[in-house]
């Protein structure tokens, strides 16, 4: 059977509110706002699962962890991402890389980067230099650029591992 590389793409977004910090990553970020979310609110862990769910194929997070199901209120987005690892293995498949762009005005992640980028790579067994995270403000437009959200963007690459 002929066997080929798989991209995906995923995208989330979650509005700030009163709060001191929030998850971005697997990584706790003090801030002086958190976000409205169900589960831990990682909209960067939102958008890479539904970037390893859309590369292989399986939908999006929202099939596989409904908002209104219980079981994930306030639901690690790490022990998440391992269920999600679980079935793209379940399929055959690997990751290769990743890459994720957050968007916000605040909190400026610079000093945050290397964390998240450790905690990514240990989250997916991944090489650290397999992991590339961005970051930009939105030059003050719309929503974003008006600090009342932080939004993220991620693909991934898969392989067939058999
Ligand atoms: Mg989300």
């Amino acid at each position: 059977m002929y066997k080929s590389p798989r991209i995906g793409h995923g995208y989330d977004v979650h509005a700030f509110t009163a709060g001191d910090g929030l998850w971005l990553g697997g990584v706790r970020i003090e801030h002086d706002q958190g976000v409205t979310a169900h589960s831990d609110g990682d909209v960067v862990l939102h958008a890479l699962m539904d970037a390893l769910l859309g590369a292989a194929g399986l939908g999006d997070i929202g099939q596989h962890f409904p908002d209104h199901d219980a079981r994930y209120r306030d639901a690690a987005s790490g022990d998440l991402l391992q269920d999600v690892l679980q079935k793209i293995r379940a399929q055959g498949l690997g990751v290769v890389n990743v890459d994720i762009t957050v968007i916000a005005q605040a909190p400026r992640l610079g000093p945050h980067r290397e964390a998240m980028v450790r905690s990514m790579a240990q989250l997916l067994q991944l090489d650290e230099n397999r992991v590339n995270l961005k970051a930009t403000t939105h030059e003050g437009l719309g929503a974003l650029g008006r600090g009342e959200g932080i939004a993220a963007h991620a693909v991934a690459l898969l392989e067939d591992v058999d």
